[in-house]
């Protein structure tokens, strides 16, 4: 059976994964990211990661990476988050480091062609994901297709406007639904109500025993259930998936995200919406799905 690596350029981390046809992980290896010290730092533990692999067992290696990407030609067209990383061919950068084909995509999208592929959209045909973490990405899947947009920036959902003036956020905007709905929200409303610094998954462990805790809670339900019903107006998806690292605590916020939808939307029955399967495998699951379909596109 064929293979390929998949790597998922994380925040603190880089997964990366030698993949089967169906989707099995023969192996794993994982660096630090690095991000703050740049570019040629992180090029280099991607390198030492797929070193650290079999690769020469595998046809291809598909890699997601956060940013604005032009994944016909590798090309990050923006990215925030890792110093110098704007502007570079990831894909001819990882192709003079080893012998293979390379293939770029969003890190949210390659969230949701893992859930697509075998995970919980595998049913679906028009899905939208998101993902709640430390950002809240996005991505929609609609007969067939991805949406990209003309600049690379289509499904950029965590920038849709939940509060018009409202809190900073990391894109330049104010209000944005990832500066209320991404898991660093919580942490962020909890220091802004008591002056305390916590984790998101700190303030979800308080909410039994702390009455701010569990205002805050509340408060990110509610911001949930209105910022669903917006996606669920704009793409009508048959399914919404969530997934991301704050997926692991969904039995503290699910059911009241789901009851405040419910309330808010006027249709709420018109479209699932489900935990993602993968949380930690989706990147490279997914970015090795990416390869194959590249490569078995370009024979
Ligand atoms: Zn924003």
């Amino acid at each position: 059976m064929k293979k390929v690596i998949g790597i998922d350029i994380g925040g603190t981390k880089i997964n990366a994964s030698l993949i089967d046809e169906e989707g099995n992980i023969i192996d794993k290896k994982e660096v630090p990211t690095q991000a703050d010290k740049g570019r040629d730092t992180v090029l280099n533990n991607i390198k030492d990661v797929i070193y650290a692999l079999d690769y020469k067992e595998a046809e291809a290696i598909g890699i997601g990476t956060p940013g604005f990407i032009d994944s016909e030609n590798g090309i990050v067209t923006f990215a925030g988050n890792i110093k110098g990383w704007t502007g570079l061919n990831l894909k001819e950068t990882v192709e003079s480091f080893v012998d293979l084909p390379v293939f770029v995509e969003n890190d949210a999208n390659i969230a949701l062609v893992a859930e697509k592929w075998i995970g919980a959209a595998k049913d679906y045909d028009n899905i939208v994901m998101i993902t709640l973490g430390t950002g809240l990405g996005g991505a929609v899947y609609s007969d067939g297709q991805m949406l990209r947009g003309s600049n690379f920036q289509g499904a950029e959902l965590g920038h849709l406007i939940l509060y018009p003036g409202g809190r900073s956020c990391t894109c330049g905007q104010n209000g944005c639904a990832e500066a209320y709905c991404a898991g660093s929200a919580l942490g962020r409303e909890y220091e802004e109500i008591t002056g305390k610094k916590l984790s998101g998954k700190e303030v979800f462990a308080l909410v039994d025993t702390d009455d701010t805790a569990k205002e805050v809670l509340a408060h990110y339900e509610s911001n949930l259930g209105h910022y669903l019903t917006s996606i669920r107006n704009i793409f009508d998806p048959q399914v919404i998936v969530v997934g991301g690292g704050v997926i692991a605590s969904n039995d503290i916020f699910w059911d009241g995200m789901i009851q405040k939808f419910k309330e808010y939307c006027n249709k709420p029955e018109t479209v699932d919406i489900i935990p993602a399967k993968f949380l930690n495998n989706a990147g490279v699951i997914g970015a090795a799905k990416v390869a194959f379909e590249r490569i078995n596109n370009e024979k």
